[in-house]
């Protein structure tokens, strides 16, 4: 069974349609990159998912349930964006039991929880750090904690890499890879670096201009190209 099923989605702003017709399906615990270059609609179907946008046509169904026109907080969703979005004025710790403070859990689970998830990203230590005390990728990892600290049904991260240096940005890909496969989490990933999309995922969704022209494996999409654009696109020019 899908565990997330996106059918026939469409979504214009204004004139300008951003994708008409999208269709894609995900198995529960898999990661899915949507791949692709600057401007495709990667991050407007993520905020189509996420209800931080409005959808013109068609339907986001998970676990059977129809969210389409959900209110975002309602869906189970955890996201990172590329900037970080922390609160400024609030510690590492605040900043991560924000979201379950919302869902007046007991103070007992409050501090359970957080301090699951601050082991998970590896932030103990930091708990009473302020933002601008981290680094970059530490922020990020602040930023993922506070995504999952809800226990979301999808995580949904959009270029949360695409901001740290060459050398941090490997560490916290297999980080990631290796706290969704732990958590068995379904998620979706976006980026616009093949070497990214082709190292962490499970499927991509290669998108160009408001399409998916091709879905596969890392290995299916790199080796098999369906057209000229995913091969030089993928770098892969034989
Ligand atoms: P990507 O994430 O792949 O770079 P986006 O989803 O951000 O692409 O953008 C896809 C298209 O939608 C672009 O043409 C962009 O200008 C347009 N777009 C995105 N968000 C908005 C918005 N809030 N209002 C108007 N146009 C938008
Ligand atoms: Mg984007």
């Amino acid at each position: 069974m899908n565990y997330v099923e996106v059918s026939n989605l469409s979504k214009r702003f204004g004139q300008n349609t951003v994708f008409e017709g999208i269709n894609l399906t995900i198995k529960q615990g898999e990661f899915v990159t949507l791949l692709g270059p600057s401007g495709c609609g990667k991050s407007t179907l993520l905020r189509c998912i996420a209800g931080l946008n409005d959808v013109d046509n068609g339907n986001i169904i998970v676990k059977g349930e129809d969210i389409t026109h959900a209110a975002p907080q309602t869906r189970g969703i955890g996201m990172v964006f590329q900037s970080y979005a922390l609160f400024p004025n609030m510690t590492v710790w605040d900043n991560i039991a924000f979201g379950l403070k919302m869902q007046k859990v007991s103070a007992a689970d409050l501090k359970q929880q957080v301090d699951k998830v601050i082991e998970l990203v590896e932030l103990n230590g930091r708990e009473q750090y302020y933002p601008h005390q981290l680094s970059g990728g530490q922020r990020q990892r602040v930023a993922l904690a506070r995504a999952l600290v809800v226990k979301p049904r999808i995580l949904l991260l959009d270029e949360p890499l695409s901001a740290l240096d060459a050398r941090i940005r490997k560490h916290l890909r297999e980080q990631i890879r290796t706290i969704q496969k732990e958590m068995n989490l379904t998620t979706i990933f976006v980026t616009h670096d093949q070497e990214e999309a082709l190292t962490m995922s499970d499927r991509i969704f290669l998108m160009n201009k408001g399409e998916i022209v091709q879905s596969g494996t890392a290995e299916e999409i790199y080796t098999q190209p369906a057209s000229e654009f995913v091969a030089s696109f993928m770098g892969n020019y034989n």
